[in-house]
């Protein structure tokens, strides 16, 4: 067990447990009083995003991977992420088993987002990958075409740019003078009918950290959940800026020192 994701071990062992309780698999995964146990920064990140009226009426998800244990940690769908608990998230093994679940009784089910935080896992090696309703990424998606774009903002540079330094290992990030650039994919009926259109949309953007979904929201990864929220966080900064930015009729790729030739009166 890893020393970051210290496990309380008062409870009883993780069989005997299973043989004791009928519908409910151990808690021993999601049961730690460490503030960044995987369980419990789903929880106080959903309560977060909550707040920023990120997921709010049920909406959005979260998972993280471990990457001592390498378990993956998922929130339940169609649950209220500001009151959910630990013991409510289900835990996934490498095998793609359920070492936890939630109270049978609390008849939940795993998020509709799961495939697609799996495609994320598995097609970028992500660390975490959060799900937002935002309502920045909503507007965008009818002001934008098919790639969301904004160039010449300093919040640009917390973005990778697909690129690892040859020097050091560590991924390179795009500059304040590049352009960012998102793709939008056309929502579904079900969250999971999106799968294809995420395959498509990573071979076709190889080196993009989120994917916006028309009338919908966004999916935002990273190799950790820090990167995660970090991306997440400066993503939703820039698409609530291009907006105000359309309104002021500049357009979010707007070069230097043009900005006012486009400024309504
Ligand atoms: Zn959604």
């Amino acid at each position: 067990m890893s020393k970051q994701f210290t496990t309380i071990n008062a409870k009883p062992p993780l069989q005997h447990q299973m043989h004791t309780t009928d519908h409910h698999v151990a808690e021993l995964h999601v049961d730690s009083n460490d503030s960044i146990h995987p369980a419990n920064l789903i929880c106080s990140l959903s309560r977060q995003f909550y707040n920023n009226n990120w997921c709010t009426g049920t909406g959005g998800g979260l998972s993280i991977k471990d990457p001592q244990s390498r378990l993956t940690y998922f929130t339940p769908s169609g649950v209220q992420k500001e009151l959910m608990t630990p013991s409510d998230l289900y835990v996934r093994n490498e095998d793609g088993e359920y070492v936890n679940k939630p109270l049978v009784s609390k008849n939940y089910k795993p998020s509709a987002c799961t495939p697609l935080f799996s495609i994320c896992y598995e097609a970028k090696n992500a660390g975490a990958v959060i799900h937002t309703h935002s309502q920045n990424a909503v507007i965008c998606s009818m002001i934008f075409g098919d790639e969301f774009q904004i160039s010449n903002i300093e919040q640009i540079k917390a973005i990778p740019n697909g690129e690892v330094d040859p020097n050091t290992g560590k991924l390179k990030y795009l500059q304040n003078f590049d352009t960012l650039v998102i793709p939008i994919i056309d929502n579904m009926p079900h969250e999971d009918e999106l799968q294809d259109s995420f395959h498509e949309i990573l071979r076709s953007y190889p080196n993009t950290v989120a994917i916006i979904v028309r009338r919908h929201g966004i999916f935002v990864w990273g190799d950790s959940i820090a990167k995660a929220k970090i991306h997440n966080e400066a993503i939703d900064y820039l698409m609530e800026l291009a907006i105000k930015m359309h309104k002021l009729g500049i357009p979010s790729t707007c070069p230097i020192g043009d900005e006012k030739k486009y400024l309504k009166n």
